[in-house]
């Protein structure tokens, strides 16, 4: 299976390339070839399968002629060696947990499959890998304990200081070993934009081999479908066999990798887009016009995306056809305020907490249940543990929240992490010397 961008299909690449290129040079994103139809027999039987056994036949589909079959399977049972299950709240609706991995967001999935597949590719003696990531909170834990003990590669975590929550500030910060953190004394803006000055500079590109871990790469996309296969899975062996997912939705990457999933033969009866404030997609399936905007902040401040990076993915999957995917895919907003009602709703309903992008997702599905009167089962996908985003719940909601023991280990750690100004000589001279 090759690669192309989705700028030139004539511009083609091995997995390997696409892994280490991150981006095609023409600012396209990385697409596989042919969408692979997963054999019925399998989709049929998925029930009798388990999340591992799952995540190597749908990667499998995509990358046998890349990675051998037994080196494949060891790769996933390393990178989805958590699970991702779905919690029933009522008769025909679940809340997919997709925080059970060691940052406690579902950036683990895609984390720790791209640092296996690097690790994988690294192993022949080449050149330390050093990735560079800038971080508003949670991609940085992710990443980093992603490749937290992967041999020959080397992190740098660029973060704004004071302006990430104090359970991710631990995350980044305590691991050692093979990552390293840096307070940057500015925005998450200037994080991304030394990050961006270091790669296009000569210099830092002969002395290392310099690569990025954003959201963008298509190996952190492929075992995002993983977890909708699954969940599937579990709903069939609850009778079900229609399916409506709720995505809380920033950079669009998470939903993209569940509508490959739908290309792939995934049956999803409908997908919905959930965001925050920031509502490019859903402003463009109703008017058509696709535009832009500078970010807003929000409560649920993983999805402040004005120009969501995976949206051309989507709509390559969609041959550029608004209408059929419109058929497939709706799209709703939610301001703060409904976010905190929805918060509150779902304690009250269900007993359940749930962060501020899980409980958009669940709005999400209340507003198309009255919408469609439609009552399929729906599953809304819950990307992070509460815990991460303290400062969004009233106080009562939040002394309820369980933390879990991952988190009560790292607090205990001593704080790690270089201060530097947002001066790229000063960035760059770090690299250097360090
Ligand atoms: C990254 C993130 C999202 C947004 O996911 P996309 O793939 O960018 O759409 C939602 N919720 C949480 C908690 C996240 O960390």
């Amino acid at each position: 299976m090759q690669f192309y961008s989705t700028n030139n299909k004539d511009l083609r690449v091995s997995f390997k390339e696409a892994v280490f290129n991150s981006m095609p040079l023409d600012k396209g994103l990385y697409m596989p070839e042919v969408i692979p139809q997963l054999p019925a027999s399998f989709i049929d039987n998925i029930e009798k399968y388990s999340l591992t056994e799952i995540a190597y036949e749908v990667a499998s589909a995509l990358l046998k002629d890349e990675i051998p079959a037994d080196d494949l399977k060891a790769l996933v049972e390393e990178a989805a060696n958590f699970d991702a299950p779905a919690v029933p709240l009522d008769d025909n609706t679940f809340v997919l947990e997709l925080f059970h991995g060691p940052s406690l967001a579902f950036k683990d999935f895609g984390a720790r499959f791209m640092s296996r597949v690097m690790g994988y590719y690294l192993k022949d003696g080449e050149q330390l890998l050093d990735v560079l990531v800038a971080t508003s909170g949670d991609t940085g834990g992710a990443v980093a304990l992603g490749f937290l003990g992967v041999p020959n590669t080397r992190v740098t975590i660029l973060y704004p200081k004071g302006k990430v929550s104090p359970i991710q500030e631990q995350q980044l910060t305590t691991l050692g070993q093979n990552i390293r953190a840096i307070e940057v004394d500015g925005t998450f803006d200037d994080c991304q934009a030394l990050v961006k000055q270091a790669f296009a500079d000569e210099e830092l590109n002969q002395k290392f081999r310099l690569t990025s871990a954003n959201s963008i790469n298509i190996s952190r996309l492929i075992p995002q479908t993983f977890y909708y296969f699954n969940a599937y899975a579990q709903l069939k062996r609850k009778g079900f066999k229609e399916v409506v997912f709720s995505v809380p939705s920033g950079n669009f990457g998470n939903i993209g990798a569940g509508l490959l999933a739908y290309k792939m033969g995934l049956p999803v009866k409908q997908f919905i887009a959930a965001t925050n404030a920031n509502d490019t997609v859903p402003r463009f399936l109703e008017t058509g016009v696709y535009e832009t905007k500078p970010s807003v902040q929000t409560y649920s401040n993983a999805m402040d995306v004005g120009a969501p990076s995976n949206w051309v993915r989507i709509m390559d999957l969609f041959k550029q056809d608004t209408k059929v995917l419109k058929e497939v895919v709706t799209a709703y907003r939610f301001t703060d305020e409904e976010t905190l009602e929805g918060i509150k709703d779902i304690a009250e309903k269900y007993d359940y907490i749930a962060c501020p992008h899980t409980a958009i997702a669940y709005l999400a599905v209340e507003k198309f249940r009255q919408q469609t009167e439609d009552e399929s089962a729906a599953v809304f996908l819950s990307t992070a543990h509460a815990c991460k985003f303290p400062d969004i719940f009233p106080p009562l909601l939040a002394s309820k929240i369980e933390i879990p023991l991952s988190v009560e280990e790292l607090s205990g750690r001593t704080k790690q992490a270089d201060e530097l100004k947002t001066d790229f000589a000063g960035f760059k001279s770090y690299l250097l010397h360090h």
